[in-house]
């Protein structure tokens, strides 16, 4: 079973990038904030647990996260793996990532974290906040919050997969089909 994470701030291209490549490689793309988005679309107990930390930019709690996590892959039926966009988070989520995937005899095949200018995350997250009518993509203060939160409790998580071998860096500027080609070559070299 293949298990990517793929890794990087928000608006590096990871929604994109997973759509293309759960295609090619024949895996599940689970992405938590598109969870998220789905819950709180049906104002489920959960979208609504959720809703106000993602408003301001903050992060869901763990706990609920984790949980929606595991129902989500246990739910996922067939597949030759996951990749997984947006998650872990924070160092909790990446242990309890570990643990989930050790009862179930696997571990993380590798995490590919896409490396963006800061600058050019903001403008990007400000164009698609003009078509997808995401509230946290409209406002340059929660944006901002967001990036602030991925450096202080999502970037560790780099760190903890760091002495497995398994990180790859790969350049997230340039054309959407460059940033494929690059993402495929990583990952060739990780399930090869
Ligand atoms: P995203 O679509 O990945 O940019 O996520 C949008 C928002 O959903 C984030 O700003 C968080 O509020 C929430 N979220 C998504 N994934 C997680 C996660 N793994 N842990 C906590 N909050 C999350």
């Amino acid at each position: 079973m293949i298990n990517l994470i793929l890794f990087g701030p928000p608006g590096s291209g990871k929604g994109t990038q997973a759509a293309r490549l759960v295609d090619h490689y024949h895996l599940t793309h689970i992405s938590t904030g598109d969870l998220f988005r789905y819950e709180i679309g049906n104002d489920t107990p959960l979208g609504r647990q959720a809703k106000a930390y993602m408003a301001e930019g903050r992060l869901v709690p763990d706990e609920v996260t984790i949980g929606m996590l595991r129902n989500k892959v246990e739910s996922s039926g067939d597949t030759q793996g996951f990749i997984f966009d947006g998650f872990p988070r924070t160092l909790p989520q990446a242990e309890a990532l570990d643990a989930f995937l050790a009862e179930r005899g696997e571990s993380v095949t590798g995490l590919i974290s896409l490396e963006v200018d800061e600058e050019e995350i903001v403008q990007r997250i400000l164009l698609r906040g003009a078509s997808s009518g995401r509230a946290d993509d409209n406002d340059e203060s929660v944006i901002r919050n967001r990036i602030s939160v991925y450096h202080a409790e999502t970037s560790p998580v780099k760190d903890h997969y760091a002495p497995t071998g398994r990180v790859r860096h790969v350049y997230g500027m340039g054309t959407i089909d460059e940033i494929t080609e690059r993402l495929r070559e990583a990952i060739d070299g990780l399930i090869g």
